[in-house]
């Protein structure tokens, strides 16, 4: 619908761009597709956009902030429950599904904390962005299916692979009923950066009220990587986020949203 207008918006530029002088037309063309291709590449690539679908990266109620965990669950993912359960705090996991088996306790183990269960789909390949609207339904409700199977509970909450949508992820969400999460804050606790402690901590920190904050239990599948760093920065940046006054909340709670189906 956001599109569409963009779309119409657009035309009515050239349209207008036509009624110009001949020598500044190109000029002013080129500008107007610079600036289209701007938005659109900014509503693909954001974890904020809402150019495609509604995408939902902070909440209205800003004594509250949201931990979200990507790419799991993985062999650390219990040693990050212990920390949220060391300091009574419940966080969102958006896993992958190819991650699931033989994991499937630690998601369940998750579920019975308290903490909410989501879905990053199924495969997390770079490819999965460019699927066609069939394809890319069927890889969504796949990875949510792996979580289901875990859990015995349907996820609602979608975060699509490195937060890229497109129109064939808006018409996945709509048909299976799912709502799209982003974030406000990226933790940059994994990838080829490797931050150290005191910068992810540093960063996490710098949270404002209503926020949703990316952070990672696990990798994707075909990587390596030890989130060592997220778990000693964890335990630092969860007290001081409270010393704030912040609560930590999950995602459905700070959206007001219906975790299951
Ligand atoms: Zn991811």
């Amino acid at each position: 619908m956001r599109l569409l207008f963009l779309d119409l918006a657009t035309v009515a530029a050239v349209g207008g761009a036509l009624l110009v002088p001949e020598r500044y037309r190109l000029p002013v063309l080129v500008a107007i597709a610079t600036l289209y291709l701007v938005l659109f590449v900014r509503g693909v690539a954001s974890p904020r956009s809402s150019l495609f679908l509604p995408v939902h990266w902070r909440g209205s109620d800003r004594t509250k902030v949201a931990l979200t965990f990507d790419d799991g669950p993985g062999p650390e993912t219990r040693a990050i429950l212990a920390v949220l359960a060391e300091h009574g705090v419940k966080a969102t996991f958006f896993p992958i599904g190819a991650n699931v088996k033989g994991r499937e306790d630690v998601l369940r183990a998750a579920s019975a904390a308290g903490h909410t269960i989501g879905s990053h789909s199924f495969a997390h390949s770079r490819l999965t962005n460019f699927l066609l609207s069939a394809s890319m339904t069927a890889e969504v409700e796949r990875g949510v299916k792996e979580v289901e199977r875990a859990i015995g509970k349907r996820p609602r909450l979608y975060r699509p692979p490195v937060g890229l949508k497109s129109p064939a992820v808006t018409a996945a969400v709509k048909r299976l009923g799912l709502v799209c999460v982003g974030w406000a804050r990226k933790a940059r606790d994994g990838g080829a950066a490797k931050p150290d402690v005191a910068t992810i901590v540093s960063r996490l920190v710098k949270a404002r009220g209503g926020e949703i904050l990316l952070m990672h239990d696990g990798v994707e599948p075909g990587r390596t990587g030890d989130r060592t760093a997220t778990i000693a920065a964890l335990r630092e940046a969860i007290p001081l986020l409270k010393a704030r006054g912040l609560a930590l909340v999950t995602v459905d709670q700070l959206l007001g949203e219906k975790p299951y189906a």
